[in-house]
């Protein structure tokens, strides 16, 4: 029996997708044989308010303890600058505060534009010192009630509170929005990004699944649950990064008492997950059998969150002969679930033989990627990518063809 909804404390949620046991997709091995744990993954849909949750969460003290590494520097983030463009078309940018600040560099971005005091909150020491060596005030601590009602008194209530890719790992997501709710002055704007679920729910992409992303929202329930808390959506835009993402805006209208998010009536469009996940597993199952057949070399290009999901998730394991990374940190280590060595391009291109290679990375660096690979391959290596296609039948259909 799964979980009661977080959102509506529904006791009736439905299991969409149930991947079994698998390992912590960062928590890299040091040797083939070094022991993992295991956790089950559940996804499950409330009928009642329609979130996607996982059905039992890794306790965060397991999954975050140990803090050691600062994620915000290895990515580009190409929508940026039109994130700060709403916050400029919008915000009065008197007083800041970003909840999740990691090493400051958005805050500092938003201080360029002229922001007059900004104080950021964030829990990993590591990145804390980033943001501090910028000159930015840094609370190295999670973001509670208590902390949000000092902070408003000591700083004064601010005009904008800055979250980005924080609230999908929140579990207690109405305490996260009134806490908000209290830093902010009326009238004042909340600036949130965090993953749209929507098109990968739709076309059974199991790769933008990941155990510390515990919620999966779409602009509908976003709309539905800032509402409930006391704001109105000024803004909202989708971008096409990172498997996809929502940036929003929403003003602060009234102050949130809530504790639960009124249940609505609508049908959602992710019936049928499972069954397409199931689908695109076996189409690519038999590929990867197809291509080991002919003496092609399978290798997943990308050791990350993406990579690991897809290839535990659809258990791929045995069907993996490589493991590539671009990502210095990686090298040397062995990718979780797959126990493969992280190698790089260069070194298994000494191979003469030919590649399938699966790109395991952000969409928005498929063709510098594929470019880097056909360099160094030329025609001895078949590319595609396994993260969220957009028609999952005719990206396989044309790798067998291209298979003899
Ligand atoms: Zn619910």
């Amino acid at each position: 029996m799964p979980n009661p909804c977080r959102l509506c404390h529904s006791p009736f949620p439905a299991v969409i997708a149930d991947f079994g046991h698998t390992p912590i997709a960062h928590r890299m091995l040091r040797q083939a044989g070094e022991p993992e744990e295991l956790f089950s993954f559940v996804l499950t849909e409330c009928p009642a308010c329609g979130f996607v949750q996982v059905d039992v969460p890794i306790d965060p003290s397991a999954l975050y303890g140990g803090f050691n590494f600062n994620f915000s520097s290895w990515k580009t983030e190409p929508h940026i600058e039109t994130e700060l463009a709403m916050i400029a078309r919008y915000c009065v940018l008197d007083r800041v505060v970003e909840v999740g600040c990691n090493d400051g560099r958005f805050l500092d971005l938003v201080r360029e534009q002229g922001a007059k005091a900004v104080v950021g909150i964030e829990p990993n020491p590591v990145p804390c010192r980033h943001a501090a060596d910028r000159g930015i005030t840094v609370v190295n601590q999670m973001l509670t009630s208590d902390l949000a009602a000092s902070i408003a008194v000591e700083y004064g209530s601010a005009t904008l509170v800055i979250s980005r890719q924080v609230m999908e790992h929140v579990l207690d997501v109405h305490g996260f929005l009134r806490a908000i709710n209290t830093m902010l002055a009326e009238g004042g704007f909340l600036f949130l990004d965090l993953p749209d679920s929507a098109p990968a729910l739709g076309i059974g992409d199991c790769s933008f699944l990941w155990e510390e992303h515990v919620g999966y929202y779409t602009r509908d329930l976003l709309e539905r649950l800032l509402s409930a808390h006391g704001f109105a959506l000024k803004n909202l835009q989708t971008f096409d990064f990172s498997g996809g993402c929502i940036a929003l805006l929403a003003q602060k209208i009234g102050p949130s008492t809530c504790e639960s998010l009124p249940s609505h009536n609508e049908t959602t469009a992710i019936s049928g997950f499972a069954g397409r996940v199931e689908a695109y597993s076996e189409s690519l199952h038999k590929l990867l059998i197809h291509a080991r057949e002919k003496s092609i070399r399978v290798v997943l290009y990308g050791a990350g969150v993406r990579g690991c999901s897809v290839a535990n998730f659809l258990k791929l394991a045995p069907l993996i002969d490589h493991v590539v990374d671009d990502q210095a940190e990686r090298k040397g280590l062995f990718m979780p679930g797959v126990r493969l060595k992280v190698e790089s391009l260069d070194e298994i291109m000494k191979d003469p033989g030919r590649f399938l290679i699966l790109l395991a990375v952000n969409n928005e660096n498929d063709a510098r990627v594929s470019e880097k690979i056909r360099k160094l391959a030329n025609d001895r290596a078949l590319i595609m990518t396994i993260c969220g296609p957009a028609d999952i039948d005719s990206e396989i259909r044309k790798m067998n063809r291209m298979i003899t």
